[in-house]
């Protein structure tokens, strides 16, 4: 067995699949499920296959690349770089988009690749990351790309709580509707995808009805059973489907304040200690280069971080009621941003499971 490694459970990945897809469903909204904290992860992309989930979604396109022999429509959700818009055609069917030079670059080369490329129009409703500000703007790129070769216009999105953590709402979201259905009636087209945001619009979606949305993007809610306007728990959903372990390398007592004068730490920052006397100090084999510490939540609760290194991690284990050893193994609980960089790293080894 080769640590650290992070354990996938595809059974969880599978329930939290059919369950978010079968309650919004019933309100008429499809789920395009959101791969990119897990890279993409070819394994969970295909428990997402299976169950016929409409579309997946990623903000990267190497990831839309990798899972490229997957059935359903890949999305790309990060606004398109000119430098990839060849790929853009190639491996995402739809893009999330904001800027008409981008789009006319991306209709170029659809009809290059004889392609039809579908565009969903963000708008910025005051969170301020992606998005066009102005409505007006907003009709006036609309009209412009019903005109381009190759490109597809086939709705309206909106992204809350990333940057300003801007709660979604009746209002914000109506207006949102409101919008595709002005758009509809003055260029006499069909709008399907009225786009209405991450996990963040998932409690306002569960208590009230918003007619109109017609999709959502999950990601978070999908792997940790949260919504993230409230960071509630969304009941029946498992949190489960990540966690990580990692190996202990060194067990000693040693005192809580270095001994000599001291300088820099390994990140340049000036550290400051308080003297809590001698403690029963762990090192486990995993580091900054893998995972913040912070980002991790021991299953042990009596294990405190008391800081680390690019490829140690110090941890407090003096109140534990298990005595650990050298060669004994650590689990952890992880947050969005711990399974973000733990996926990302290449030193850290993935395990399947189901149960
Ligand atoms: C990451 C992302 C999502 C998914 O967000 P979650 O909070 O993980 O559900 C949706 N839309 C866009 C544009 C994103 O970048």
């Amino acid at each position: 067995m080769a640590y650290p490694k992070i354990v996938i459970n595809l059974s969880a990945m599978e329930y939290n699949t059919r369950f978010l897809m079968d309650y919004f469903q019933k309100k008429g909204i499809e789920i395009a499920f959101v791969t990119k904290v897990y890279c993409g992860d070819e394994r969970l992309a295909s428990v997402l296959s299976d169950c016929n989930v409409r579309w997946l979604a990623d903000s990267r396109i190497e990831n839309l690349e990798s899972m490229n022999d997957f059935a359903p429509e890949k999305i790309l959700l990060r606004l398109p770089m000119r430098s990839e818009v060849e790929q853009v055609v190639k491996y995402a069917d739809i893009s999330l988009n904001s800027s008409i030079d981008t789009i006319h670059h991306l209709s170029e080369e659809a009809v290059r690749q004889g392609k039809v490329h579908k565009v969903i129009l963000m708008l910025d409703m005051g969170d301020l990351r992606e998005g066009i500000f102005e409505e007006s703007e907003m009709f006036e790129i609309a009209e412009k790309i019903l005109q381009m070769k190759g490109i597809e216009f086939v709705g309206v999105g909106t992204n809350l709580t990333c940057y300003g953590g801007v709660i979604p709402s009746k209002e914000n979201l109506g207006r949102l509707v409101d919008i595709k259905n002005r758009m509809e009636e003055r260029f006499g087209i069909r709008l399907p995808i009225v786009s209405g945001g991450n996990s963040s619009s998932v409690d306002l979606l569960m208590k009230e009805e918003v007619p109109g949305v017609t999709q959502l993007r999950l990601g978070e809610i999908s792997v940790l059973g949260r919504e993230t306007a409230y960071g509630e728990h969304v009941l029946g959903l498992r949190e489960d489907v990540f966690r990580m372990e990692a190996e202990i390398i060194e067990i000693y007592e040693k005192p809580s304040v270095p001994i000599g004068e001291i300088g820099m730490d390994a990140f340049g920052n000036h550290p400051i200690f308080k003297d809590h006397g001698n403690r029963k100090r762990a090192i486990i084999a995993i580091g900054r280069q893998d995972v913040s510490y912070d980002a991790l939540i021991p299953k042990d609760s009596e294990i405190h971080f008391i800081g680390g290194s690019s490829d140690h991690t110090i941890l407090d284990v003096t109140d534990s009621k298990s005595n650990y050893n050298v060669g004994d193994v650590l689990k952890f609980d992880l947050t969005y941003g711990s399974i973000l960089s733990l996926m990302t790293s290449k030193y850290v080894h993935r395990e399947y499971v189901r149960d």
